[in-house]
């Protein structure tokens, strides 16, 4: 009995130093030369410029393998003979060659370096032909942990999918695994067992049996391609398909589902038209017209594969069956299909250059949730669902990681950031200048990739306000920030504390119940009204706090 108690005391105990020292090195994280070849421009990845990958896989659901190849296509911007290629273990490079001879090669972790078979000169194209293989990583709680899916669906027939945001597209293939470059256009194509077929991204090409059992699917993206979001999906599908008149024009939009779940799909996909409609009545034309719009039904919950959005929601409302505002309104909609499409526009269009930056992803989409109520039941229920989002943040690490490391920074690039830019909405006090803002941004920045300042210093310009320090205080800081104040018979007393040096946002305040627009900053201020002040609130709106120093004096 006591042996049971000590090893369980030795396991609690081992267990609290592990949380401890994860929690120790997510404050003060410690990089290796490993996370410097994968987040930062080397030397061996600056001198060529992506043009062109043809990704060609062949599944083996019997023994869990990847065996294909992937050419790779650049442009050269200056002379250089050694190039750095990512896949990660335990999947192998077994051969490179340029234009049909061998080329040497040597690995370095996750990280190939190939010598090429002479000295380009700047603005030639060069193509390499990278052979690889391996079983790849499975994951065992995708998407958040990347890897395979080998799954089966309900009549026995192997349910396959990849899924790899963070842990990087160099987990299965073979390819340029930094966020700021893509390839211009991408053909991808996969051999899988019959009766499977498989769905990636962009448009099918063409569908090939061959007499051995197998067929091979080429998928053609035409526009430039994050590595993450290249996928692919095998399964029993059954397809059906319809046209959204939209702002460009028709738009092809296809569904890809289990046989069984088809009944259930056509009914409840009829959400991806809705979703449509509203962003693009915030964000502008759905920016992959000529590549389509997918649906693809996947073993996990979902994940924003560039014009194939992967889906595992279970065809119901929420998110598996949560609301992630506790609002109601969450259960108003698909989660998967409105916050994953909506990606198409902020983390497909226009990418994070470095992983740090990834709010550019994930505080616009999750501020998506908000747009989407708000198109449908208006602004209020919109704001609702926004501010009940708030018991989601933590305030643990800044929004912004590490830079050149493949860092992203806190979970609150979700809720936190919905709320900054619900906050910034309030600030610019213009719904459709807002909108056009939103709009602005994704043809300013359509089909880039891009930094924080850029996008910052763009709402900048167009709102006419220095946000500088704002955006510090949200993206680069974890204070939510105070204003402080005290009341004193007509006088209020104010500034903002908690914040970065120079914060400066102004704030909606009620005063008796009347509107006001204060600009507080960190050195006290004072408004003398010519009535008593007898009620102070902060408009609710805002993500900041309140803190009354004193209780409301009278002074006779
Ligand atoms: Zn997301």
């Amino acid at each position: 009995m006591q042996m049971i108690c000590c090893k369980r005391l030795f396991k609690f105990a081992v267990l609290l130093i592990l949380c401890l020292s994860a929690a120790g090195w997510m404050q003060n994280p410690v990089f290796t030369r490993q996370d410097t070849l994968r987040g930062s421009i080397t030397p061996e990845r600056a001198w060529w410029d992506l043009t062109y990958y043809h990704l060609s896989v062949k599944v083996d659901p019997a023994d869990s393998s990847f065996t294909g190849s992937n050419l790779i296509g650049c442009r050269v911007i200056e002379p250089n003979k050694t190039m750095q290629i990512d896949l990660q273990p335990p999947m192998k490079i077994s051969r490179i060659t340029q234009n049909g001879r061998d080329l040497k090669f040597v690995r370095d972790g996750n990280a190939w370096f190939v010598k090429l078979e002479s000295l380009p000169k700047t603005g030639d194209t060069v193509y390499l032909l990278v052979e690889f293989g391996g079983r790849p990583k499975v994951s065992r709680r995708p998407p958040w942990d990347g890897g395979v899916t080998w799954a089966e669906d309900q009549n026995g027939h192997p349910f396959i999918a990849t899924a790899n945001q963070g842990d990087g597209a160099s987990l299965w293939w073979p390819c340029k695994d930094h966020p700021y470059d893509e390839p211009d256009s991408m053909k991808i194509s996969i051999t899988v067992p019959d009766p499977l077929m498989n769905v990636s991204n962009g448009r099918l090409l063409k569908h090939e049996r061959h007499s051995d059992g197998t067929n091979t699917s080429h998928w053609f993206v035409s526009n430039p391609i994050n590595n993450y979001g290249v996928n692919i999906n095998i399964g029993d599908y059954v397809h059906f398909g319809d046209v959204y008149a939209g702002e460009k024009g028709n738009l092809d939009c296809d569904y890809w589902v289990l046989r069984y779940n088809e009944v259930k799909a056509r009914e409840h996909f009829k959400q991806a038209h809705m979703t449509l409609e509203a962003f693009e009545h915030w964000f502008g034309p759905y920016p992959f017209y000529e590549d389509s719009y997918k649906l693809v039904e996947v073993p996990y919950s979902g994940m924003e594969h560039q014009s194939s959005v992967t889906y595992g929601n279970g065809f119901k409302n929420g998110f598996l069956g949560r609301d992630e505002s506790r609002t109601g309104y969450g259960l108003k909609f698909d989660f998967i299909i409105i916050h994953e499409s909506g990606h198409e526009w902020f983390a497909n269009s226009i990418t994070n250059w470095d992983a740090a930056d990834m709010w550019i992803h994930e505080s616009f989409i999750a501020y998506s949730e908000n747009l989407f109520v708000d198109y449908f039941w208006g602004k209020e229920a919109g704001a609702e669902y926004c501010r009940g989002t708030r018991l989601n943040i933590s305030n643990d690490r800044p929004i912004i990681g590490i830079y050149g490391v493949n860092y992203s920074g806190s979970g609150d690039m979700y809720a936190k950031g919905a709320n900054m830019l619900h906050t910034l909405r309030q600030i610019v006090d213009n719904d459709e200048k807002w909108r056009q803002i939103l709009r602005g941004l994704n043809k300013e920045f359509y089909h880039q990739t891009v930094k924080s300042e850029q996008i910052e210093n763009y709402i900048s310009r167009q709102t006419g306000l220095d946000l500088r320090p704002f955006f510090d205080q949200y993206l680069r800081d974890t204070g939510i920030p105070t204003f402080e104040y005290a009341v004193v018979g007509r006088k209020l007393r104010y500034r903002w504390i908690n914040c970065v040096k120079d914060f400066n946002m102004k704030l909606k305040i009620y005063i008796n119940a009347k509107m006001y627009w204060l600009s507080p900053i960190p050195q006290r201020q004072i408004l003398e009204l010519e009535n008593h002040i007898t009620s102070v609130e902060i408009d609710r709106d805002f993500y900041a706090a309140g803190f009354q120093l004193t209780e409301i004096i009278e002074q006779k």
